[in-house]
């Protein structure tokens, strides 16, 4: 990648949300200019406090279900509300953030050198059948459940990127993103990670959905903006390909984790949520002979990142009246 007359340009939408701010960063730290696009719908711009101060970072209030001015030679599109009680809330927004956006992504890229990349979902396999989950496998999606306009928009953009890829000759890749955690994840999202390092912190009990047996792969997100960024510098991808980390948890065993790093926090029941998928590991042996991705850090190492971000901005909130 060169820089100074040489700097290409990335669109990133989603910019202010959780992965999308880190690829920010990531991408200005590789030298490209990088336009921020966001409606702030979930996002804080407080996660582009860094990029803000860098002078070839540009954020643009818009949204991506709206037509796109912004000359771009490559496109990230991070836009859509991607925690269940985010998307559960808006559930026509996030149906129509991922399939309008998708398609006004091809419009803009369409007739030019324009790559995509699409952030896509472990929640394409719905409540697998088949585990652990390769890219080949199509999923087991309710289409009319709590959780469908999440995952049915995802499959729906990701026909459509696909359909611009054959028909149109798009440059189009597509990550299926699985359970990624990190700082700047937000306290309120209700993931397992935030709710239970939010939780740990204020003193409360750990709430476990179900009897805590289901079991999730959890990515920490430097590994995760380390495997976009490979696919960006690949060729063309004419397939999926999984992003996550392949270590499987069950619930109770991170609240345990999470119990034995902060101490002194119990536990309490829930009731599980509807379609809450039972099972859940990514095959990424095509990222791995592909891109060499390999994730570096372990779950323990990464909550302890995790919750020292946390206590650093919760610390804040408390000073602030927030939390
Ligand atoms: N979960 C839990 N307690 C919480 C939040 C989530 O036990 O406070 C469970 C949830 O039922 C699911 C898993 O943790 O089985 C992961 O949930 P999350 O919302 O983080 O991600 P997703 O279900 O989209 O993988």
């Amino acid at each position: 990648m060169g820089l100074g007359a040489k700097r290409r340009t990335v669109l990133v939408t989603g910019a202010a949300g959780f992965i999308g701010s880190h690829m920010v960063d990531r991408l200005l730290a590789e030298g490209f200019e990088v336009v921020g696009l966001d409606n702030l719908m979930t996002g804080d711009l407080s996660n582009l406090e860094a990029a803000g101060r860098d002078v070839h970072f540009h954020f643009q209030s818009g949204d991506v279900r709206e037509p796109l001015h912004v000359y771009a030679e490559i496109v990230m599109n991070f836009a859509c509300p991607a925690s269940p009680v985010h998307y559960q809330h808006e559930p026509y927004a996030t149906f129509t953030t991922s399939v309008l956006g998708a398609l006004n992504l091809i419009q803009m890229a369409r007739g030019r050198p324009c790559t995509i990349l699409h952030a896509s979902t472990s929640e394409v396999y719905g409540d697998p059948l088949v585990h652990p989950q390769p890219e080949t496998y199509w999923g087991n999606v309710n289409p009319i459940g709590e959780r469908s306009c999440y995952d049915e928009g995802k499959r729906g953009a990701e026909t459509a990127l696909n359909d611009a890829r054959r028909r149109l000759g798009v440059d189009v890749r597509i990550a299926r993103i699985f359970n990624t955690y990190g700082p700047r994840m937000a306290f309120g999202d209700g993931r397992v990670v935030s709710n239970f390092l939010v939780q740990a912190l204020v003193g409360k009990p750990l709430t476990i959905y179900g009897d805590g047996s289901q079991t999730r792969s959890f990515c920490y997100v430097d590994d995760l903006v380390e495997g976009l960024f490979r696919m960006l510098r690949h060729g063309p991808l004419d397939a999926p390909v999984n992003l996550g980390n392949p270590g499987e948890f069950t619930i109770a065993e991170l609240a345990e984790l999470v119990r034995e790093l902060v101490g002194g926090v119990g536990l309490e029941r829930h009731p599980l949520p509807a379609d809450d998928p039972k099972q859940r590991r990514p095959d990424i042996t095509r990222a791995r002979s592909l891109l060499g991705f390999d994730p570096q850090v372990p779950l323990r190492e990464g909550v302890a990142r995790t919750l020292a971000d946390f206590r650093a901005r919760l610390g804040e909130d408390v000073v602030a009246g927030g939390a």
